[in-house]
């Protein structure tokens, strides 16, 4: 890997030792495959010795290759930023901009101002803006500076609270890395709960001794509502079905996801044994029984007509007619027993409910 901050510099005021000295305060800071342009000097803040100001340049041509140094850049210095504007460029000059706040300054403009009151918002002035400009141009006076390096970085690193604090590592947005990795995992059929367990295993064993200090910081290692949120963005509804409730709950003869065939199978018996229920139905509600059958068979259709859950329908379907469940007492003042609530026995070990849904 590379591990060394690559500059050139075309501001004839600054000094070799003034070079040398910014390129040593930049390169634990700024992701090192590329090359930059020092084009100014760093302003100093104060005496507070590790914060400056800089704008440079960096030979990077798209909107894509930004966001993979922002990415970089996130991880090498334990902050987060977030996107404060991002500006339409129909001009011919600029083809990209976009400006960014730190997480802990979460009043961006426009925002009104009574927000509740939060721990995290510390009113962090700090920013960073990424200006692309159009390398096809050829009028410009600086054209070659332009070609080489097509993206200005202005970066103030003036961060008002710590940026390595453990309370600051907990609130830091997960890092895209993670968040393709719980990706894969689901789309393995891994639910939540299980993806979040394998990732832990997997960081232990890549930063062994190192792995508690990496495990307080939020961009490594997420939350289980995190997770939750992720998987309901990503797996359909009906996949969740077939790969998470089987694969974790039910005994292990169901892990594997059912052939096409299989289904197919599956609903024609489905089809039938409804047929077969509606004929008993049907013949009883002939008989004398239908004051018993008439109230149930309501109840019935009023509880079917209430599904509008998939974890409804899933208990639903679990539950039905399950001899495990208890008995219905027959009470003889009373002919309108509720069915639906008498033969509830959630098997909630199989249900995740929706409540991390992102709204
Ligand atoms: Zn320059
Ligand atoms: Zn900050």
């Amino acid at each position: 890997m590379n591990n060394t901050f690559n500059y050139v510099c075309c501001n004839q005021s600054l000094s070799n030792l003034k070079q040398s000295s910014i390129a040593d305060t930049l390169a634990p800071i700024f992701p090192l495959d590329y090359t930059y342009c020092l084009c100014n000097d760093l302003v100093q803040q104060k005496s507070e010795d590790d914060q400056f100001s800089i704008t440079l340049h960096v030979n990077i041509h798209t909107e894509e290759e930004a966001n993979k140094w922002l990415n970089q850049f996130h991880l090498n210095t334990k902050t987060t930023m977030r996107v404060r504007e991002k500006f339409k460029c129909e001009g011919t000059k600029v083809i990209y901009k976009k400006g960014y706040r730190c997480h802990h300054n979460t009043r961006p403009p426009g925002k009104k101002l009574h927000d509740k009151p939060s721990s995290k918002n510390t009113n962090c002035p700090a920013f960073l803006s990424f200006t692309i400009r159009n390398t096809n141009i050829t009028r410009a006076k600086n054209v070659e500076h332009i070609k080489q390096f097509p993206m200005k970085i202005r970066l103030g690193f003036i961060h008002n609270h710590p940026i390595g604090s453990v309370e600051a590592l907990r609130r830091r947005d997960v890092s895209e890395e993670t968040e393709r990795t719980f990706i894969e995992y689901f789309e393995q059929g891994f639910s939540p709960k299980l993806a979040l367990e394998a990732y832990k295993c997997h960081l232990r064993m890549e930063f062994g001794e190192r792995y508690d200090e990496v495990a307080c910081d939020r961009a490594f290692l997420p939350e289980i509502q995190w997770c939750y949120r992720l998987y309901y963005k990503h797996v359909k509804p009906e996949d969740r079905v077939k790969r998470n409730y089987l694969s974790l709950d039910i005994p292990k003869k169901t892990l594997t996801v059912p052939s096409t065939e299989d289904v197919k199978e599956d609903l024609q018996e489905l089809s039938n044994a409804f047929d077969c229920l509606a004929r008993k139905i049907t013949a009883k509600m002939h008989t004398e029984a239908v004051v018993d059958f008439r109230p149930a068979v309501q109840t019935f259709i009023r509880n079917v007509s209430s599904i509008n859950t998939d974890s409804c329908l899933l208990k639903s379907l679990y539950n039905f007619a399950d001899k495990s469940t208890k008995t219905l007492k027959r009470k003889n003042d009373n002919s309108n027993t509720d069915l639906g609530i008498k033969y509830v026995k959630v098997q909630d070990s199989l249900i995740v409910d929706h409540d991390y849904t992102e709204s």
